[in-house]
Formats: C-alpha cells, sequence, structure tokens
C-alpha cells in the first residue's frame, strides 16, 4: 500500500497515526503541499474545524487538498475533520471555509452543553455485526445528505452521524480514542481501490 497521511496542523493526530501505524500503514504527517503530494490518502483527525481552516490556508494546504479531493484521493474525517469535508456547514464561525467533497450539511456543536460529551454504542450494518463503540465530543451531525451520500448510521433519534460518498468517509464521533479500528481499514480499503 503507497503511504498515507494525517492532516497534522491541528487537532488529534497523534491517536490517528497510532491507529494506522496498528494497521500496518506506512503513515506521514501532512503540514504542507510536499509532504500531501507523496501520500495516497488522507485522515483528518478530531479538533477544531475552525482552526484547520485558518491553518489550512496558513500554510498554503487548502487548494492542494481541495485539489486532491476533486481528484478523488480518500479521505477519513472525524468530528472536525467531518466538517472540513462538508460542503456546507451550519453555526460556523464567521468567514470559516470548508474543503468540501461531501454533499452534506453539518452543523457544527450540534449536542447541547449537557450532551457536550458523550458515548454509546451504535448499529453500523457496513462494518458488520459488531456495534460501533462511538464517542462524540463537541461533535457535529449532518442535518441533510445528497443524493450520492450513503448513511452508514444514524442515532436513535435519527441524526446522522456517519457517512460516505465515494471514497470520502465521515464520522462525528471519535473512533481513533475507543480502540475501533473498522472506519480506518474502510480507509485503507478505499486506498488500496484508488492506487
Ligand atoms: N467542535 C469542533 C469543531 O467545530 C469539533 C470537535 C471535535 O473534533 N471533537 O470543529
Amino acid at each position: 500500500l503507497p503511504p498515507v497521511g494525517v492532516f497534522a496542523l491541528q487537532g488529534d493526530v497523534r491517536e490517528h497515526v497510532a491507529v494506522l501505524r496498528g494497521l500496518g500503514a506506512d503513515v506521514r504527517e501532512v503540514r504542507t503541499p510536499a509532504q500531501l503530494a507523496e501520500v495516497a490518502g488522507l485522515v483528518i483527525p478530531g479538533g477544531e474545524s475552525s482552526v484547520m481552516d485558518k491553518l489550512s490556508r496558513l500554510f498554503g494546504l487548502r487548494e492542494p487538498l481541495r485539489q486532491r479531493i476533486a481528484d478523488g484521493m480518500p479521505v477519513y474525517g472525524t468530528c472536525a475533520g467531518m466538517i472540513m469535508l462538508a460542503d456546507r456547514v451550519l453555526d460556523a464561525i464567521e468567514g470559516q471555509l470548508t474543503l468540501g467533497g461531501l454533499d452534506v450539511t453539518v452543523r457544527r456543536n450540534a449536542f447541547g452543553t449537557q450532551l457536550d460529551s458523550f458515548e454509546t454504542d451504535l448499529a453500523m450494518p457496513a462494518l458488520g455485526e459488531l456495534p460501533v463503540h462511538a464517542v462524540f465530543i463537541r461533535a457535529p451531525v449532518v442535518v441533510d445528505a445528497g443524493p450520492d451520500v450513503t448513511v452508514l448510521s444514524a442515532l436513535d433519534d435519527g441524526r446522522i452521524v456517519a457517512v460516505e460518498q465515494g471514497r470520502l468517509l465521515a464520522t462525528a464521533f471519535h473512533p481513533e480514542v475507543a480502540g475501533e479500528t473498522r472506519f480506518h481499514e474502510r480507509f485503507l480499503a478505499h486506498v488500496a481501490a484508488a492506487s
């Protein structure tokens, strides 16, 4: 498998690197356009999407990233990474941009203060019989998904928290902190299929 990257300007980079290395991948931290050019797929971690946006513009990564996504590079975004992949975002900070690619509308910080952070088990048939232990931390939800988007999982109240469109995968929660590796395996399968 060619090298894969983790967007490393902000967020829980280390956790994603550890999961991917545990799966045997050659993992690079991506902070520059030159580093991006060397990877065949990218994980965008959890963190703060508005800061990721600012830093990716400052480091000249925004346009190369948009180009790679348009060219079909596999990307997996968790939480803030999901926001970065969304074409539309509600409750963004003023001037905040996303990279886009996923035909969804997400709402930032979609859970009230009491549910700021919570954990739950989610059924996710696409990943097998075993439920996913999902950790939500100031998480977004998908409030609207276009016709080409596959919904992988929703909460009991119907709110969508995991989606896929082509080789773009996104979860509102953090499998990388819960010992859950199936999303990263799925991402690596997309990379294998694309290369
Ligand atoms: N609330 C953060 C944002 O808007 C996302 C939180 C997370 O990634 N855990 O980017």
